[in-house]
C-alpha cells in the first residue's frame, strides 16, 4: 500500500463496524475518495475530530485496492462553527451533498475543491448573502461537471446574446429571438443579468450583486431544474432550506 497525502474536506461519515468510520472526503488530489477510519467513532481517537462533517485539513492515507485508510490527519479548519447556526449548517450540508451526488469517485477536480474551500469560508462569514454564494458555487459545479451555462451566445444556434428571456435545459444557456424555446425556462432580463454576473465572478464578488427574493428564486429554479435532470439523486437538505426560506 502507498501513503498519499493530500487535503481534503470531510463531506460525509457513516459509522462501520464497532469503532470504525466510512468516511467519504472531497480532496484536492483525487476528487472524492471513500476512506476508512480506524477507531474513529471514538472520542479519544487521534482519528475522531479530523473526522468530524466538515472539517478541512491535510490527510495522510493508504491506498487500497477499493478503499483508502486514514493514517492521519492535521486540522487546518475544523469549520464547526457552520454546525451552531441552522441557516449555515443546511447550506454547508447542501454543498456537500451536491458534490457528493454530482462528481465521479477519484476524479480530480482542484479548481473545484478550491471553490468549494473558498465557499466554506465565506458562508463562515456573516457579511454574505449565503443564498447567492450558494447559487454561485452550484453554477462553478454545473461548469466543472459539464453542464456550465453559456449565457454569451445563443444555446442552440451560437448567435452572441446580450441577453435573453429563456434558458435552455437541453444545451445549457440562453436561447436567441429565432431560435425555438422547447425544454426551456423563462426568466427575468434582471435574473439574466444576475446569473450571469454568477456565472463569470468568482465567489468572493458575491457580495457585489444584492437582489430580491423573487430574482433568487427564478436563479435557484434554473440551477435547481439543470441538477435534477442531470443527476438522479435529490439533495435531501432542499427540504430544510425550501422551510429556512419559508420563515
Ligand atoms: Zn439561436
Amino acid at each position: 500500500m502507498s501513503l498519499f497525502e493530500t487535503q481534503g474536506v470531510i463531506i460525509k461519515t457513516q459509522d462501520f463496524k464497532e469503532n470504525d468510520k466510512l468516511v467519504w472526503i472531497f480532496t484536492e488530489k483525487s476528487g472524492k475518495i471513500t476512506t476508512i477510519a480506524k477507531g474513529a467513532k471514538k472520542a479519544k481517537s487521534r482519528h475522531f475530530s479530523i473526522t468530524l462533517p466538515l472539517c478541512y485539513g491535510d490527510y495522510m492515507m493508504f491506498r487500497g485496492k477499493n478503499l483508502y485508510s486514514l493514517s492521519e490527519g492535521k486540522i487546518i479548519n475544523s469549520f464547526q462553527g457552520l454546525l451552531s447556526n441552522l441557516e449555515k449548517l443546511t447550506y454547508s450540508s447542501y454543498l456537500c451533498e451536491l458534490i457528493d451526488i454530482s462528481l465521479i469517485d477519484g476524479e480530480s477536480n482542484p479548481n473545484l475543491f478550491k471553490d468549494f474551500v473558498t465557499c466554506l469560508y465565506l458562508l463562515n462569514t456573516d457579511a454574505i448573502d449565503y443564498e447567492l454564494l450558494v447559487r454561485s458555487f452550484e453554477l462553478k459545479l454545473l461548469k466543472s461537471t459539464g453542464y456550465g451555462l453559456n449565457l454569451n451566445n445563443c444555446a442552440n444556434c451560437g448567435k452572441k446574446i446580450n441577453t435573453s428571456s429563456y434558458i435552455s435545459l437541453a444545451n445549457y444557456g440562453g436561447i436567441c429571438g429565432e431560435c425555438t424555446k422547447e425544454y426551456s425556462i423563462r426568466i427575468s432580463t434582471a435574473a439574466y443579468n444576475v446569473l450571469r454576473f454568477l456565472n463569470s465572478s468568482p465567489m468572493d464578488k458575491v457580495h457585489r450583486v444584492n437582489v430580491n427574493t423573487e430574482i433568487k428564486d427564478e436563479i435557484f429554479k434554473v440551477t435547481s431544474s439543470i441538477f435534477s435532470s442531470n443527476y438522479a439523486k435529490k439533495p435531501k437538505s432542499l427540504e430544510m432550506l425550501e422551510y429556512i426560506k419559508e420563515r
